[in-house]
């Protein structure tokens, strides 16, 4: 009944009916939708499909084809970061926005969307300037934040709202 927690295995995608909750987590190199022990997530764990880990503590980039799977199919808190590489604000948060994404992984996780790509998907979200966040739980917008931050005000951001 009870097994001991094998440390080193990640490849776990056969046992069907264990209890443990799971959240579901989105590979940001294969998007397919993982469900990883919610005790575990901090243990570095791999995508079962391609091998990648799914919570390496960086940004992620997300397009038009992968967006609505990241927002709608992750049980983690995600933040997005509408941007262009024309955008001088932007490319100044850059490094700030990464080492934010090491010191809230795993719980948070960190992507950014061109919107010179997907313009579509900036419209739909009203994007107006640029850099913008937004916060999403549960596929819906949780929290916006429009304009650049250093390190404390983007942390502080994310513990207030996330
Ligand atoms: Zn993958």
């Amino acid at each position: 009944m009870y097994s001991p927690a094998a440390s080193a295995n990640s490849s776990g995608i056969a046992s069907g009916s264990r209890s443990q909750e799971r959240a579901r987590v989105v590979c940001a190199n294969c998007a397919t939708i993982n469900r990883v022990p919610r005790a575990r997530l901090g243990e570095d764990p791999k995508c079962g499909s391609c091998g990648k880990a799914l919570l390496p503590g960086t940004p992620f980039e997300l397009d038009k084809a992968n967006f609505d799977r990241h927002i709608a199919s992750n049980d983690l808190p995600l933040v997005v970061d509408f941007w262009a590489p024309w955008c001088g604000p932007c490319r100044m948060m850059a490094p700030v926005y990464e080492q934010t994404a090491a010191r809230v992984a795993p719980d948070v996780r960190l992507a950014k969307l061109d919107t010179d790509q997907a313009p579509d998907v900036a419209a739909r979200f009203a994007i107006r300037g640029i850099p913008t966040l937004i916060a999403f739980r549960n596929g819906r917008e949780i929290a916006r934040q429009s304009g650049a931050l250093d390190l404390p005000s983007l942390l502080r951001w994310i513990k207030t709202n996330v």
